[in-house]
């Protein structure tokens, strides 16, 4: 990898982690990079590459579109490796491969919460809220290893500060003290993501993931300490998971773990992404290659006929299993972001955790 590209592309707020505060520095320097490999089982084959940044709130671009305006990201890549991940894309502004690259060459941003507590500190922060898992997952393997998401929830709190965090990792648990914390002080919305509970399918579409039943046991653990967690059902894959039968299974086995809401979102496949995720399924399911390509023939969306009939049946079926807005006397919550973004050179785009 070429750092310089990679500091000189960072310039060029090409990346959803542009400068915010800060005006529009660099988000870090060519003598920040350290390159670190772990040989434990946990981390083989995987590259950190630790960077100071040089700002971490971020400004959404057409923020007026989302449901938040500043988010915090402290990793990029992720190696929880799902081959349909839209934030694929956000590696190639860094010269970075965006198939297995992304899965296992990962930048680290270790000064985070240091630098998050110093910018929430700042008389220009007026308190907005700060959204979290929005790009790459907060909550992925590495953050075992450099624990950067307690400063940065430990910032946040001390701040009184409202933030959502929407993951796939039962690492969250470890924060749970956190979280309780900073849910008495502000608003915190929670969301995990659960599109199906196929086993074989998770283990061929989302390796590095917790099982959707871990991913479950989560929102469970949160509800039972009275923090309400939202559960965003993505992607829903088309002739993969939304069989009937698969939607029953999947809402149903989300109410029972106490979900506040459900709220689907189908596979849509972003450059970055397509090319990645078609791969996989003409390696793994090469039947269906033809399907895909008519159903996708219009660009990176699914029909909006298809849309909404699985945002139906899903919304059918959770009225079907009691899953409702949270009741008087709940958990304080914001209200979870519908669909995860990603930050591009010319716009913002909407995508998928
Ligand atoms: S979809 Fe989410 S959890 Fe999966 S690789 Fe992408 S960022 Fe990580």
């Amino acid at each position: 990898m070429r750092w310089d590209n990679l500091a000189e592309n960072s310039r060029n707020a090409t990346d959803p982690d542009g400068a915010a505060l800060p005006g529009d520095a660099a988000l870090f320097g060519t003598d920040a990079v350290t390159t670190r490999t772990f040989d434990t089982p946990e981390f083989r084959g995987m590259t950190f590459h630790e960077v100071r940044a040089r700002s971490i709130l971020n400004r959404v671009p057409g923020a007026s579109r989302m449901p938040f305006e500043w988010t915090v990201n402290p990793y990029r890549g992720c190696t929880h490796a799902c081959v349909y991940c839209f934030a694929r894309k956000t590696h190639s502004y860094l010269d970075l491969d965006t198939g297995h690259g992304f899965d296992s060459q990962i930048i680290v941003k270790v000064n985070a919460p240091e630098l998050l507590r110093r910018q929430l500190g700042s008389r220009r922060w007026q308190g907005a809220h700060v959204a979290m898992g929005t790009n790459v997952d907060c909550y992925q393997r590495a953050e075992g290893r450099y624990r950067l998401m307690p400063g940065i929830i430990g910032a946040l709190r001390d701040h009184a500060n409202p933030f959502s965090i929407l993951t796939k990792g039962t690492l969250i648990l470890r924060d749970l003290d956190l979280l309780r914390q900073a849910a008495d002080v502000t608003e915190v919305g929670i969301s995990v993501s659960v599109g199906f509970t196929d086993g074989e399918l998770w283990r061929s579409v989302e390796p590095g993931t917790p099982a959707p039943e871990r991913r479950l046991d989560v929102v469970r653990t949160l509800a039972d300490h009275g923090i309400g967690c939202a559960v965003l059902m993505a992607p829903v894959i088309p002739f993969l998971s939304d069989h009937p039968d698969q939607l029953r299974a999947t809402v149903r086995a989300i109410a029972s773990a106490g979900a506040t809401s459900v709220t689907p979102l189908v596979l849509h496949l972003r450059p970055g992404a397509r090319e990645w995720f078609m791969a996989w399924l003409a390696r793994e399911r090469p039947h269906l290659v033809r399907r895909y390509e008519r159903l996708y023939a219009e660009g990176a969306y699914a029909p909006k006929w298809y849309q909404r009939r699985i945002t139906r049946h899903v919304h059918e079926l959770a009225a079907e299993f009691g899953i409702g807005p949270a009741r008087r006397g709940a958990p304080r919550r914001v209200p979870a972001p519908a669909e995860p973004f990603l930050a591009e050179p010319e716009a913002t785009q909407l995508t998928l955790l």
